[in-house]
Formats: structure tokens, C-alpha cells, sequence
């Protein structure tokens, strides 16, 4: 006997079992499916999503349909169309073996008339979605007053769609002694009300975390426009020059056509997908490994065997159908005890997946918005200040110097390192200066965006994208702080470390040189980011114990702070933590692409970096291996 007979399934359940090729019960259809069976009750069922919750309620509700009777016995409601088809694909497989049982999907944006025909030939089971379900009770084209069963499949879901009111009504009109089966992968209050409200003394059943996702990865999303989504793509990668990545596609067309357009504007991208040769894809994942591809394009089904450790970012360019699959995805970064970011490109309209997600992985999104083309160039020009300074000169150059001093001896100093900036950086500043921002931003920021006015003496607190998991303390990250900023002891105060974020103070007097200095850092890949914060961290810092006094930052303000970097170069191990620290030590193995016609801003390749020190040291040193 194996374990399902041991549920009390009959026959032709087990043989459709057999069929799909489940060998054991999950542990939700362990727990629900005798008890489902064995009694008229209702239920609570809370499990994640993939944990085999359909069948939990569908083998029980099938074994107790009586097929002769053509009344419809039981309602599954459920929140989407593609869950609602699903779903109903899922029940005619389960009832394969039972002759006549017929099982009708009903969901909007499709043809009423069709579905209510559909209906009327007979539907023993309906699964539908709350919306269309109280459209045609309304209409009298569906008759749910002799159901035995109610499923309320994902109640959580439904309900944070708005469907309180519907499923209300719905409800309502089946009898009083039906059996109501909830399935919920979590339990907010307005769950419970349902639960309190339509169900009697209901049998409880509760499974573990299948599905947490791995927390060494951080999510965000950011909000465009559908027709940005490749513009967005491109200031991702933009920000953080030394991505390297696995960017998700849902189709192989869209796959083959991002990465093209990527190529074409001077990415090292590749596609990856079924329509490759084997040869194709062992190539492509051949140089993926090796780094001469820096952005990876694929489908789901083609990246499936991707065990690549060291991948920054996972950036999903759409998302996938299943919400399921976004754990897989993810799963890409944040290997082997690394630190990863998952990114979801996403339109207003599909908003409302991040929280479904968010149930699933059991962690929060954080959400950005897209880098104006200013911070993109402020970003990319640290970068070229930084590569400037790490790059080791070759001497053979030695033999030119006089003719090359020749030309530029009309230059100073800051006049020269201006231009030799400028050689690499026009094309970017030419680029993004004709280009608009892309806010399309949600509604979930609970992050100020629209500047507020700060006078010197008023604390501003800030909101910076490194914490715990990058191994700082608040010790560590004040000293980091003050170093990078040039700041004096107490000027940096209230600093408050989370895991994946933290939040400081300062006077408004240094805010400009926060947002310009700290925005640009990066870390493991990550660009750090500085946001200034609505919350004020509570009283001033006096309260906090600040000895006053702080000092002045010294040389004005560092505009941009791009270029401090490249000062001098020597006192690398001086007293001043800056700049220099970030990507310190040899810069050899440059290699340039050649440029192409397209205007759109040309990427670096990726300088290969040797030891770095200071901060960022553990940072990196966890990241390279290899
Ligand atoms: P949930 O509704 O909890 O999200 P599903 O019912 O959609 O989960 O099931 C997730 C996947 O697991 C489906 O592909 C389903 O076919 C499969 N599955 C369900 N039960 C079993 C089982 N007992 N053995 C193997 N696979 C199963
Ligand atoms: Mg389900």
C-alpha cells in the first residue's frame, strides 16, 4: 500500500496519482486529504505556495462528488485567470479515470456567453475567479445552491486583491451547510475575518516553509513604463559597471532580441535558449564563466542549469508566468554563502505580483527607482576616476613621453586629468543628457522622493543600502562613514544597522556631500545608495549625547567627489579612507572593446582587480574567487 491509498483515496484517484507520477503525498496532502475525507468539516490549510496544495483540496473534492448528479457540487475560487486555468487543468487530470465528471473554468476576459454554455452542459466542479463568478450569479447564468464544498484557493491573494466584497457575496449565496476549505500561504487579519465569519469550527492544518528564499539574496523592484524596460535594463547595468549577470526573459524571442540590442550597444551579452545548438550554449556558457560575458541572457528553461557562483545581480526583465519560477531565478545569485540583489523590471500594472512574491520567498522587495542619467554619469565617471588610478603603466610608453608632453604641455593639472576623463566619458554624458527620466514610480514608497527643504542645524537622516550582511556594525559603518566624507567624530550620529539596509544622521550642513560622495560607492558588485529618509530618527542628536563642534569639511564642498579619487594616488594607506580604497591594486588586464557606431554610451570592459584593502576589502575579497 503506498501512502496515498493509506490518505483513502479510491481507485481511479490513485490510478490519475499514478499517472502524474506523484509517489508520496506532500506534507499539506498528508495532513488535509483524511481529514477532508473522513468527516464534512471545513478547513484552514496554511502552506506556501509549491506545496501541493491543489491536490490537497482536489483528490478529497473529487471523491466526494456524486457524478450522477448534474448540479454543480463544488466552487473552487481562486484569484487570477492563470491560476483559475491551472487549477481546472489540475482537477481534469485528478478526475481522468472518473467517467462524466466534468470540471468548467470561469474567468473574465474571456467570451461570457461561452462559459455560461459551458456551465449549462454541465459542470460538476466550477473553479472560478470572484470577480467573473459574481457576474454571472448576478446574471442567473450559474445556479451554486446545492454545492457541498467551497474552496477559497490562495484566500490571501484574493483578498489583497480586493475581492473581500465579492467572495462576501458569492458566499452567500450557497447554502448554510456547505463545507468551506480555506488555503492561505498566510494569515493577515482579513483572512482570519473570513475564516471567522463563513466557517465552523474549522480543522486546522499548517506546514512549514518550503519555499523561503535563500537570504543571502536582496530584491528589489522598480517601477517603469513597458516601453522603458529595455532603457531600464540598460541604467541597471550602467549603474553598476562591474555587473555580472543572469538577465530573465520569458520568451526566446524576447531573449534573443534583448541580448542583441545589448551587443549592439556595446555590452558583453550573449542569449541563451532552446533554439541554440548545444554547441551554441556550451560556447556561450563557456565565455560566461571565463567573464567575457558580463550579462547573460536567458529563459528560464535554458539558464535552469546555470551553476555559476559568482553572479552579481539576476536581473528579471519580465516575469516569468509563475510567480513560482521567481525563486529559481533568484536562486542564481547568492550562492555558495555570497551576497546577491534579484531585480524585477516591472510595469504599475503588475504591481500587486511583488507582494505575492514576497509571500513565496518570505522576504521583502525593496523598492528603487531607475538612476537618473546624471547618476549613471556620476557613477560611471567614479568609475573611470578609479580605473585611472589603479591602472599600472607601461613602461614602453617611457619612449613617447616627450613628444606626447609636447602636445599637452599647455595643460595643468586639473585641466589634463578633465580631458583624459573626458576621452572616455562624452559619449556617456552626450548620451544620457538627451535622455528623460524614467519614473514610472509605485506606490509603495515609504521612502521620501520629492527634495524637502533642510536648513544647516537640522538633522537629516539618511537611508544607505549596506548593513549587517556587508558586515558592518554601527561602529564600523560610522567609521566608514566619517572616513569617506572626511568628516569629523561626532557628525555622523543615530546610526542604526539593519541587515540589508541602515540609517544615519548628519547635520544638513554635509547632506550634499552624503548624496554626492557616499551614491557611488560599490560594494560586492552592489552600487551603494543613499537615499535621505522621511523618518527623522527621532529627536535631535543632542539627546544622543553629541560632544558639538564637528568640524568643517575642509576644501568646500567636493562636488560630484568623483575626481577625489584620482588625487594623487599615493597616500593609499595614509590616514584617509576615500575613494582609493575601492577598487586599489593592480588594474592589468584592461582589455578595450572596440567601439561601435550606435550612440548609445559604451560600456568598460571590467578591469580585473587585484588586492583591494580598507572596506571593501572583505567585500570583494568574498566575491572574487577566481
Ligand atoms: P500550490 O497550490 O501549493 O502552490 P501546486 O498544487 O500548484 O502547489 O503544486 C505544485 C507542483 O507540485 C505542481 O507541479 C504539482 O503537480 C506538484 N505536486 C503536487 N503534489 C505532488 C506530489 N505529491 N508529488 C509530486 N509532485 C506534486
Ligand atoms: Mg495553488
Amino acid at each position: 500500500m503506498n501512502k496515498f491509498e493509506q490518505l483513502g483515496l479510491n481507485e481511479s484517484l490513485l490510478l490519475a496519482i499514478k499517472d502524474l507520477g506523484f509517489e508520496n503525498p506532500s506534507e499539506v496532502q498528508e495532513k488535509a486529504i483524511p481529514v477532508l475525507l473522513e468527516k464534512n468539516t471545513d478547513l484552514v490549510a496554511l502552506a506556501q505556495t509549491g506545496t501541493g496544495k491543489t491536490a490537497a483540496f482536489g483528490f478529497p473534492a473529487i471523491q466526494k462528488i456524486n457524478v450522477e448528479d448534474r448540479n454543480t457540487q463544488v466552487l473552487i475560487l481562486s484569484p487570477t485567470r492563470e491560476l483559475c486555468l491551472q487549477i481546472t487543468n489540475e482537477m481534469k487530470n485528478y478526475a481522468k479515470y472518473i467517467k462524466g465528471l466534468n470540471t468548467v473554468a470561469i474567468y473574465g476576459g474571456a467570451s461570457i456567453t461561452e462559459q455560461a454554455r459551458e456551465i449549462k452542459r454541465g459542470a460538476h466542479v466550477i473553479v472560478a475567479t470572484p470577480g467573473r463568478m459574481q457576474d454571472m450569479i448576478n446574471r442567473g447564468l450559474v445556479n451554486i445552491k446545492n454545492i457541498n464544498i467551497c474552496v477559497l484557493d490562495e484566500a490571501d491573494e484574493m483578498l489583497n486583491m480586493g475581492f473581500y466584497e465579492d467572495i462576501v457575496a458569492i458566499l452567500s449565496d450557497t447554502p448554510e451547510d456547505k463545507n468551506t476549505w480555506l488555503f492561505s500561504a498566510t494569515m493577515p487579519a482579513e483572512v482570519a475575518r473570513i475564516a471567522k465569519k463563513f466557517m465552523k469550527e474549522p480543522a486546522e492544518v499548517t506546514v512549514g516553509h518550503k519555499n523561503a528564499g535563500s537570504k543571502t539574496v536582496s530584491h528589489e523592484f522598480y517601477v517603469v513604463n513597458a516601453r522603458d524596460r529595455y532603457e531600464a535594463l540598460k541604467r541597471l547595468a550602467d549603474s553598476n559597471p562591474d555587473i555580472f549577470s543572469v538577465v530573465f526573459c520569458r520568451t526566446k524571442r524576447d531573449t534573443q532580441s534583448v541580448a542583441e540590442k545589448l551587443i549592439e550597444d556595446g555590452y558583453n551579452a550573449a542569449a541563451l535558449h532552446g533554439d541554440l545548438s548545444q554547441a551554441q550554449r556550451d560556447g556561450v556558457m563557456k565565455s560566461f564563466r571565463g567573464r567575457q560575458i558580463q550579462m547573460l541572457v536567458a529563459t528560464d528553461v535554458a539558464a535552469r542549469g546555470i551553476d555559476v557562483d559568482d553572479i552579481t545581480h539576476v536581473v528579471n526583465y519580465q516575469l516569468p508566468d509563475e510567480i513560482e519560477t521567481y525563486n529559481h531565478r533568484s536562486g542564481r545569485t547568492g550562492r555558495a554563502g555570497k551576497t546577491g540583489t534579484s531585480i524585477v523590471i516591472i510595469t504599475k500594472s503588475e504591481l500587486r505580483k511583488i507582494s505575492s512574491i514576497e509571500r513565496i520567498i518570505q522576504q521583502k522587495f525593496e523598492e528603487k527607482t531607475i538612476p537618473s542619467g546624471i547618476e549613471i554619469c556620476e557613477i560611471q565617471l567614479l568609475h573611470l576616476a578609479n580605473k585611472i588610478n589603479d591602472t599600472e603603466v607601461d613602461h614602453e610608453i617611457d619612449n613617447y613621453l616627450p613628444a606626447i608632453n609636447d602636445v599637452l604641455s599647455g595643460l595643468d593639472k586639473e585641466e589634463l586629468i578633465k580631458k583624459i576623463v573626458s576621452v572616455e566619458f562624452n559619449r556617456f554624458l552626450e548620451y544620457y543628457k538627451k535622455k528623460r527620466d524614467l519614473s514610472g514610480s509605485g506606490e509603495r514608497s515609504e521612502r521620501s522622493s520629492e527634495p524637502r527643504e533642510f536648513k544647516a542645524g537640522d538633522d537629516v537622516r539618511y537611508f544607505i543600502n549596506i548593513g549587517s550582511r556587508d558586515d558592518f556594525d554601527w561602529m564600523q559603518l560610522k567609521d566608514f562613514l566619517k572616513e569617506t566624507l572626511d568628516l569629523g567624530r561626532d557628525d555622523v550620529f543615530k546610526v542604526d544597522v539593519k541587515e540589508g539596509f541602515s540609517f544615519f544622521n548628519t547635520d544638513a550642513e554635509h547632506m550634499e556631500k552624503v548624496m554626492s560622495v557616499i551614491n557611488g560607492f560599490d560594494m560586492n558588485g552592489r552600487r551603494i545608495n543613499v537615499e535621505i529618509s522621511k523618518n527623522d530618527g527621532g529627536g535631535r542628536r543632542d539627546h544622543n549625547g553629541r560632544s558639538g563642534g564637528g568640524r568643517s569639511s575642509g576644501g568646500g564642498r567636493s562636488s560630484g567627489g568623483g575626481f577625489r579619487g584620482s588625487r594623487d594616488g599615493g597616500n593609499r594607506d595614509g590616514g584617509n579612507r576615500n575613494f582609493t580604497k575601492r577598487d586599489s591594486g593592480s588594474g592589468s588586464g584592461e582589455r578595450r572593446r572596440s567601439s561601435s557606431s550606435s550612440d548609445a554610451p559604451k560600456r568598460e570592459r571590467k578591469s580585473s582587480e587585484g588586492e583591494s584593502k580598507g572596506f571593501f576589502e572583505k567585500a570583494k575579497r568574498s566575491r572574487r574567487s577566481e
